[in-house]
């Protein structure tokens, strides 16, 4: 990368990692290994309150759901919008979790400060500039997802985007690639997430559900993100994944879910690494908002 393109977002020598924080002492960064964990979409209240209840007692740090929902057809459901929000604001707030939630245009980024602590730019919006150009002046925390036809530099500099409008609270995600293999659902860039990591002073995270599409895989494949150094994942998680309105095959189950968390532990310690602390744990099932 030519250094008079990208500037803020590489490493300098011996810099550390921007550790950035979320909310209810959740940050990414640090060190430590961060889960962000949720549906896809946000469906009903009971939908949201099970999913939230269940990442939460295994031991996620972050609640995630789609509120506006970029989906390839235009008659696949789109999302609740705003009762959506409401409802994932009001899980977060039960379970002191942050939460974040997908913008997908800048006509909805007022309506999204007032409800999310977390910013997620879809890969499908890595390219629009306009939208990075308006996220960066809300210094809100961002996950900026990898384009799916993104090369690393390119994911790169629309984090240069974000960094240059004065927001440097930003978490790259690496969620799978189109290559010439279509078999699964994307093609998981496992080398490049390394390769962002080397090169780039902000964490780095990996999304194991839609890198692959496929339920069995989500948990070796966040594993494999721990092993090789990720900062944290995020995962798709559904009380009941076979009525999901959206991504129902890759959703873990949260017998699944809590299993994985069981896992990462002796996995992180064989890399000298841990997960995050579970900051508010005992608020499970408290109700403070
Ligand atoms: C999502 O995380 O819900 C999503 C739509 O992901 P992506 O933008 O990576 O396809
Ligand atoms: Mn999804």
């Amino acid at each position: 990368m030519a250094a008079h393109e990208a500037r803020k977002v590489l490493r300098g020598a011996g810099e550390a990692t921007v550790e950035v924080r979320l909310g209810s002492g959740v940050t990414v960064g640090g060190g430590a290994f961060t889960v962000i964990a949720g549906p896809c979409a946000l469906e009903n209240a009971d939908q949201v309150e099970k999913a939230a209840t269940a990442v939460k007692l295994a031991g996620a740090h972050v609640l995630r759901g789609g509120a506006f929902k970029p989906r390839t057809s235009p008659y696949s459901f789109q999302g609740l919008g705003e009762m959506g929000l409401q409802l994932l604001a009001e899980q977060g707030k039960r379970h002191r979790m942050p939460v974040v939630s997908e913008v997908m245009d800048v006509s909805q980024l007022a309506l999204m400060l007032d409800y999310v602590d977390v910013l997620q730019i879809g890969a499908r919006n890595m390219h629009n500039f306009s939208l990075l150009r308006e996220v960066a002046k809300t210094n809100r925390p961002v996950v900026l997802k990898r384009g799916f036809g993104a090369t690393l530099e390119e994911w790169l500099l629309a984090a240069e985007y974000l960094l240059d409008g004065g927001n440097d609270q930003v978490i790259l995600c690496e969620r799978g690639i189109r290559s010439f293999d279509n078999t699964l659902r994307n093609t998981l860039d496992l080398a490049g997430m390394a390769w962002v990591k080397e090169r780039s002073r902000l964490p780095v995270i990996v999304d194991p559900s839609h890198s692959t599409g496929v339920r069995s895989l989500v948990i070796p494949m966040a594993l494999a993100a721990a092993a090789a150094g990720a900062d944290g994942i995020m995962v798709e998680v559904h009380p009941a994944p076979e009525a999901a309105m959206c991504d129902g095959p890759q959703a873990l189950t949260p017998e699944m879910f809590g299993s994985l968390m069981q896992t990462l532990p002796a996995l992180l310690h064989a890399t000298g690494r841990a997960l995050a602390r579970p900051e508010a744990l005992a608020a499970v099932g408290g109700a403070s908002r």
